[in-house]
C-alpha cells in the first residue's frame, strides 16, 4: 500500500503524451496547444486611429491655428490618406490608419464642423499623438504571443486569429473506454429489479473527463465474468488510448479487474492507496504501455479518484502546463484519520478572505446523493489530532 502523493507520482511518471493534430482556429477552444505562436505583424500593425474626429499635425494646432481645411474622410479598412499642407486635417473613424503627415487625433466632440472647414474648440488641450495606438506596440511581429501547453480560451482564440493562425496544432483527444463493471447495473431507462441499480458511475467520470475536454469517451458496461471481462478488455484496449474501469477491484469474491487486466499482460504499477474513500484502487500499464485507472466502484470513490488522479493524469498526458495547487479554508472542525488521507467532500464560499470549504461529509462511500451540490473535496493528510476550523488545506474541484 503506499501514500496518495506517491501514487499520484507514479501516475504522472507513468502517463504517455499525447500525440498532436492541426485542427481549424474555431474549433480550438478548450484544446492544449502543442506550438508557439508568435505575432505574424506588428500589433496593432498600424498607427491605428482610436477615436472617430479629425487627425492633424499638432505643430499647426501648437502655432496657433484652431481652424483646419477637411481634405478627405478616411474609414477604418482604406489605404492612409496624406496631408501635404499646413492647416489640412482628414475626418477619421476608430479603426482607420493615421493619415501621413498628421500625428494627433481630436474627439469629434471638441470639433465644430462648418462645409470643409473642422473647427478645434477653444478649450481643447491637445497633447501630441494623443489618441492613437501606435503600431506595434502590444506586440512587436515574430513576439511569442502564446506558448505551448496553454490552454485555448476566447482571449487565446482572439489572439490566434490576429496572429492569422487558420489551422493550429493542438493536442489530439484520447480515445478513452470509460467501464463500469457489475452484475447488479442496470443503464438508465432500462427496466430495473428490486435487487439491481443503475449504473452511475460511466456516466459521472465520462462527464468529469469530458467537461475538462480531456478525452473522447465511449461508455461501456461488462459484466462480473472474468473470462467475459478479459475479452471485452482486450478489445477495448486495442481500441483506445486509455481505460478507466470502475468496480471489481476489492476483495470480493466476484472483483475479477486485477486478475484479468494481468491476464492481458497488464503491469500493476499499485494496488491499494493509503485513503479514504477509494482505496482499493489500481493503476497499471497495458503491454503496449496504455495506461489503465481501475478505480473501487462505490460512486464517491469513483468520483474522489477520477478528480485525484485521473484528471491531473489526462491533464498532464495533454500537455497542459502543471496547474497551481488549489487550496481553501476549513470552514469547521475536521476529525483527521491517523493512517489515511481523507478525502472529504465540501461546499465552497467564496468570500473576502478566500475560498472557504464547509464540510459536506457523505454517510459513506456508497452515499453519492449527498455529492449533489458540492463542488469538490479537501485532501486531509493523515494526523492523531483534528483539523481546526481555518485550517489551510489543499482543495480538488469536481
Ligand atoms: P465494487 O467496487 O464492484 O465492489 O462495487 C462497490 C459498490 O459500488 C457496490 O455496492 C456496487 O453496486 C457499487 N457500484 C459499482 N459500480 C457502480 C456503478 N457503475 N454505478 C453505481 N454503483 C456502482
Ligand atoms: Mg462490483
Amino acid at each position: 500500500m503506499i501514500d496518495v502523493t506517491e501514487a499520484e507520482s507514479l501516475i504522472l511518471a507513468r502517463m504517455p503524451r499525447w500525440r498532436s493534430e492541426a485542427i481549424g482556429v474555431a474549433a480550438c477552444a478548450d484544446r492544449v496547444l502543442h506550438e508557439d505562436v508568435r505575432a505574424e505583424r506588428d500589433q496593432p500593425p498600424f498607427d491605428r486611429v482610436m477615436m472617430d474626429g479629425i487627425a492633424l499635425a499638432h505643430r499647426d494646432w501648437a502655432d496657433g491655428r484652431l481652424d483646419f481645411e477637411s481634405v478627405g474622410v478616411q474609414a477604418a479598412g482604406e489605404p492612409p490618406l496624406t496631408v501635404t499642407a499646413a492647416g489640412q486635417c482628414v475626418q477619421v473613424m476608430t479603426g482607420a490608419m493615421l493619415p501621413r503627415g498628421t500625428d494627433t487625433v481630436v474627439p469629434v466632440e471638441q470639433v465644430a464642423f462648418d462645409g470643409p472647414l473642422a473647427r478645434v474648440a477653444d478649450e481643447a488641450a491637445l497633447r501630441e499623438r494623443q489618441h492613437i495606438h501606435p503600431r506595434g506596440s502590444d506586440a512587436p511581429a515574430g513576439k511569442r504571443l502564446l506558448r505551448a501547453g496553454e490552454r485555448v480560451g476566447p482571449a487565446e482564440i482572439a489572439v490566434l486569429a490576429a496572429a492569422g493562425r487558420a489551422t493550429i496544432r493542438v493536442g489530439a483527444l484520447p480515445r478513452v473506454a470509460v467501464v463500469s463493471t457489475g452484475n447488479e447495473l442496470v443503464e438508465v431507462g432500462a427496466p430495473i429489479a428490486e435487487h439491481q441499480i443503475r449504473s452511475c458511475n460511466d456516466l459521472a467520470v465520462a462527464a468529469s473527463l469530458s467537461r475538462h475536454r480531456l478525452a473522447e469517451v465511449t461508455r461501456v458496461r461488462l459484466k462480473d465474468d472474468e473470462t467475459e471481462l478479459a475479452e471485452a478488455l482486450q478489445r477495448l484496449h486495442d481500441e483506445h488510448d486509455a481505460l478507466v474501469l470502475s468496480g471489481g477491484v476489492s476483495m470480493g469474491k466476484f472483483d475479477f479487474v486485477p486478475d484479468a487486466l494481468e491476464r492481458l499482460q497488464a503491469t500493476a504499477v499499485f494496488h491499494r492507496i493509503r485513503q479514504r474513500p477509494g482505496r482499493p484502487m489500481w493503476f497499471g500499464l497495458s503491454r503496449r504501455n496504455k495506461p489503465i485507472f481501475a478505480l473501487p466502484g462505490n460512486p464517491v470513490s469513483t468520483l474522489v479518484c477520477t478528480a485525484r488522479y485521473v484528471i491531473p493524469a489526462f491533464r498532464h498526458a495533454a500537455g497542459l502546463e502543471t496547474a497551481d495547487g488549489e487550496w481553501a479554508r476549513l470552514g469547521s472542525a475536521v476529525d483527521a484519520l491517523p493512517n489515511l488521507t481523507y478525502f472529504l467532500a465540501v461546499k465552497l464560499h467564496h468570500g473576502a478572505e478566500g475560498i472557504e470549504a464547509e464540510p459536506r461529509p457523505t454517510n459513506s462511500s456508497g452515499d453519492f446523493i449527498s455529492l449533489a451540490g458540492t463542488d469538490g473535496f479537501v485532501e486531509l493528510a493523515p494526523r492523531r489530532t483534528a483539523y481546526p476550523a481555518g485550517s489551510v488545506v489543499r482543495l480538488y474541484r469536481w
